[in-house]
């Protein structure tokens, strides 16, 4: 983390004569909004300079207060709506400002599905130079010879698939824990937007009641218990951060107490005290994190009591979950997200598949009941143990599974002999290895069916392998994170004859 220091002050003259802007800092002044950047924040133009202004929507015009400024760019602070959008809303959480969940609050939905369909189209057409059907070539950007000769039709990006009712819709809850500042009693909620301080928070609208009552009720055992909380600066305290993850479908839940340390104090009344207050948990899990750090799990992992995993279901199949698993986080959603996944890759009930980056198994067992066999991968070797599991809980044969990195384990699986007629990805937000998509246009595939939860390596990847042979026909996105920035999207692409 970085502290403060004087440099910010002696800094600001050379900053002044190294930007372009037409102003100064700390002028005052009005700009209209022309568009939302990835995380959100209004993208405001004055005498031909552009300033980010958090808070603000497009079509919006707004007094500001220069506070940074940048060469090209700089950043504005929002003091006033002097005209406002019709797509802005009243947010109706009372923490929206603080918190950093949310991005999008005061946006109307139907128009946040609209900006995150754009939001897909602006990041083909920028970092992938691909055509899109329905849109110009963003000002000669795309390129005569490359995207105009893969993809002369252009690709169809769908409009996002919503929901119904985007609420409470997270099936994880994962909260940092502290001591107020005052009263230096346990708190546990979120770190207020860009810094580390945590603000206590016992109702969150994007989150499954259960998960509320979890945490709520967790914070109440741990002050009773008297348990100290973690502290980030001093690497003292006890407990970092809890967890509470609940099965939809089934209702069963799961409790994670993560731990500065391997001793938590107290050990048969936490259980005692969690059990009586909360009937529907299966699972109480410690794991521990002795690291200064931000990521929240550490490497030791331990049942307190009851079961290692959870259940729930998705379309129908059973799948158990453990603690440190990658499971989607919104199962309405992810339903809509597989189904048009599996409707892509095409499968008539003979086909080899590949699922690249499988997790728990959850597209691959989608998969597997429309294919003739399934071959996953997942780096994770507690996601493949679970994955295996699942395929038998389900009674699914034809599905196998191995622990390793997809770009190694492929590539190794080719020379084997096993390939495939479709290969379905679906990276972390860095998108696939480069040395995988080889592999793939290696493979050569009569199908790639692309899960991305970041439309800049989407796009990025979706170029390779234009560039070695294959063709984007369409993209789905579907809002997995309602009221966020985060924009999930299905890609089908396929073999150039
Ligand atoms: N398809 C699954 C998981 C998607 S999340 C689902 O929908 O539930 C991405 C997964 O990729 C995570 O489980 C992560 O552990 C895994 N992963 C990250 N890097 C990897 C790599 N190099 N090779 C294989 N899996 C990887």
């Amino acid at each position: 983390m970085t502290r403060k220091t004087s440099k910010g002050a002696r800094n600001t003259k050379a900053v002044k004569s190294e930007t372009n802007a037409p102003f100064l800092k700390n002028e005052e002044l009005t700009v209209d909004i022309i568009g939302l950047t990835h995380d959100g924040e209004g993208v405001g133009r004055a005498n031909g300079f552009t300033l980010f202004v958090q808070g603000a929507l497009p079509g919006e015009s707004a007094r500001v207060r220069v506070m940074k400024l940048k060469k090209q760019y700089g950043y504005a602070k929002l003091l006033e709506l002097t005209k406002k959008s019709e797509d802005r809303l009243n947010p109706p959480c009372d923490i929206f400002k603080e918190c950093g969940g949310c991005q999008l609050q005061h946006f109307d939905y139907e128009a946040q599905l609209a900006w995150k369909r754009q939001h897909v189209v602006d990041n083909l057409k920028r970092i992938g130079k691909l055509q899109v059907e329905g849109e110009g070539s963003d000002s000669g950007q795309v390129e005569a010879g490359t995207a105009g000769k893969a993809n002369i039709a252009g690709i169809t990006v769908l409009p996002t698939v919503g929901m119904s009712d985007p609420w409470r819709y997270r099936n994880k809850a994962a909260v940092p824990v502290g001591a107020s500042q005052d009263s230096k009693e346990l708190i546990a909620g979120f770190f207020a937007r860009g810094s580390h301080r945590i603000i206590d928070m016992d109702d969150c609208l994007i989150q499954h009641d259960d998960n509320d009552e979890v945490i709520r009720a967790v914070k109440r055992i741990g002050r009773e218990l008297r348990i100290p909380p973690y502290n980030e600066e001093t690497g003292q305290g006890v407990l970092r951060h809890v967890m509470a993850r609940t099965g939809v479908v089934t209702g069963e839940m799961m409790i994670v107490l993560i731990t500065n340390g391997k001793r938590l104090p107290r050990q048969p009344e936490w259980i005692e005290h969690i059990r009586k207050a909360l009937p529907n948990v299966k699972s109480i899990i410690q794991n521990v994190n002795e690291r200064d750090t931000n990521v929240i799990f550490g490497d030791e992992t331990r049942v307190l009591w009851g079961s290692e995993v959870i259940y729930d279901e998705l379309d129908g199949i059973r799948f158990a979950i453990s603690a440190r698993s990658f499971y989607q986080v919104n199962p309405e959603q992810t339903v809509a997200l597989y189904r048009t996944a599996v409707e892509y890759a095409g499968l008539t009930g003979v086909e080899k598949v590949i699922d690249a980056y499988c997790g728990i198994g959850t597209i691959s067992l989608f998969l597997a009941r429309q294919a003739g066999h399934v071959y996953g991968v997942e780096i994770v070797p507690e996601a493949i143990e679970d994955a295996k599991r699942n395929a038998k809980l389900n009674g699914i044969e034809n599905a196998s599974f191995e622990a390793g990195p997809a770009e190694v384990v492929i590539p190794r699986w080719r020379k084997e002999g096993i390939e495939a007629d479709v290969i379905v990805v679906d990276p972390p937000r860095k998108g696939c290895d480069p040395a995988l998509l080889e592999t793939i246009l290696e493979i050569r595939p009569e199908r790639v069916v692309y899960v991305s939860c970041n439309p800049s390596t989407l796009a990025r990847d979706l170029r390779t392998l234009e560039d070695g042979g294959y063709r984007t026909e369409k993209v789905t996105p579907v809002d997995m994170f309602p009221w966020t920035v985060h924009v999930e999207s299905v890609a089908l692409l396929t073999r150039n004859s």
